[in-house]
């Protein structure tokens, strides 16, 4: 039986946007390394195990819509109010959220590109005009985003360490470019990738709330933490901006399975910084190495590294995938390979030695 086409008139913008394409898993039978997602390849902690246990005794019983003990947890953990802390369905909802309170008829958001991929799609979804520009060998060049706010500028996204190109903003010079933000928009610090900062003079934008009503802070369980799987993220900011983005959520976005998770990740967080560690001293490792071999790579403060290979990115992901690296290629633009312990790090650097483009520049460090 065929279906016949549909003849819903749909809104105009879906044809401007593409269907998001996720990061390659292993076929059946294949022996691969996962580095296309910037996951963790730690599975959860005993404790974190047990909470969801818990949990699911639990399943036949809403969450708790308010995600009160996270909340709390939260609160206290960065000592800022509850009503300055919301939860979502990954950070990734947060980003919907905080454009479904600030965007409306003829509004434009700015962010950096290349950048994370839900920027541009739900921006166009809001109804708001996207205005991207340019990252210069990877960096977000703030005062060209500066030069790019408008009258009309609802919201601005700034991601920190910028995913998928690596580098972490100064924090002279995020206080400087929110000097020079109308306090009516909204700047979104998007630090999906906190915990894996390292360098002293990089951003956290928590400290700097405080001072800036305009600004929220997104983080999440996902990365550092290990709870891609389960979806929960978070967004710090003014008790107003937390009413607003609690307003348009999804009812119950954040299970009570991810809830209880979340919590003993963060009562667990001495044990997760452990493997931070250990992913920090893999990237330490494997940034140098392939630069060595001839990639040009931008310094990175997540766990992943870009390789900045333009208009060999495809063919470059396709190398490392037959020699069992599954990495993310953004055609034309490069590959973003996550970084996670020593013995994936091995093979990643095997295949990538046999696949170095021949008109590299040479080692750089
Ligand atoms: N922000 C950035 C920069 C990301 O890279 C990601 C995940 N790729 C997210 C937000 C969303 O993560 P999640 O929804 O899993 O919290």
């Amino acid at each position: 039986m065929t279906t016949p086409s549909s003849g819903v008139r749909l809104r105009p913008v879906l044809d401007e946007i593409a269907a998001y394409k996720p990061g390659k898993r292993p076929a059946t039978g294949q022996d691969s390394v996962r580095l296309a997602s910037n996951e963790t390849p730690f599975p959860p902690l005993p404790s974190v195990v047990a909470a969801v246990d818990q949990a699911l005794a639990e399943a036949h019983r809403y969450p708790d819509p308010l995600a009160a003990r996270l909340v709390a947890a939260l609160g206290a953990h960065y000592a800022l109010a509850e009503d300055q802390v919301s939860v979502g369905c990954g950070s990734v909802a947060l980003v919907q959220q905080l454009l479904q309170v600030t965007v409306d008829e003829g509004a434009e958001v700015v962010y950096g590109w290349r950048s994370f991929e839900a920027y541009p799609v739900f921006t166009r979804i809001a109804g708001a005009r996207p205005v991207e520009v340019p990252v210069r060998e990877g960096h977000l060049d703030l005062g060209a985003m500066a030069d790019a706010v408008s009258d009309r500028t609802a919201l601005v996204f700034l991601c920190t360490p910028n995913n998928p190109t690596g580098p972490a903003l100064a924090a002279d010079d995020v206080r400087r470019f929110l000097a020079r933000v109308p306090e009516h928009v909204l700047v979104v610090l998007d630090e999906a990738y906190a915990e894996f900062v390292t360098d002293p003079a990089a951003v956290d934008g928590v400290p700097l709330l405080p001072e800036h009503a305009n600004l929220a802070v997104l983080r999440t369980f996902s990365k550092a933490y290990g709870l891609a799987g389960l979806r929960a993220g978070y967004c710090l900011a003014s008790p107003r901006l937390t009413t607003a983005v609690r307003k348009v959520q999804l009812p119950f976005a954040v299970s009570s399975v991810a809830q209880a998770a979340a919590v003993a990740s963060l009562a667990a967080r001495d044990e997760l910084d452990d493997r931070v560690r250990t992913v920090v001293a893999e990237r330490e490792r494997v940034a140098p190495a392939l630069r060595a071999v001839g990639f040009v790579v931008p310094p990175t403060q997540g766990n992943f590294v870009w390789l900045d290979c333009g208009a060999q990115a495809l063919e470059v992901a396709e190398a490392l995938e037959r020699g069992g690296v599954l990495a993310r290629a953004f055609a034309g633009d490069g590959v973003r390979v996550t970084v996670t312990n020593a013995q994936e790090g091995d093979r990643l650097l095997a295949a990538a030695e046999r696949c170095a483009p021949a008109s590299a520049p040479g080692p750089r460090s």
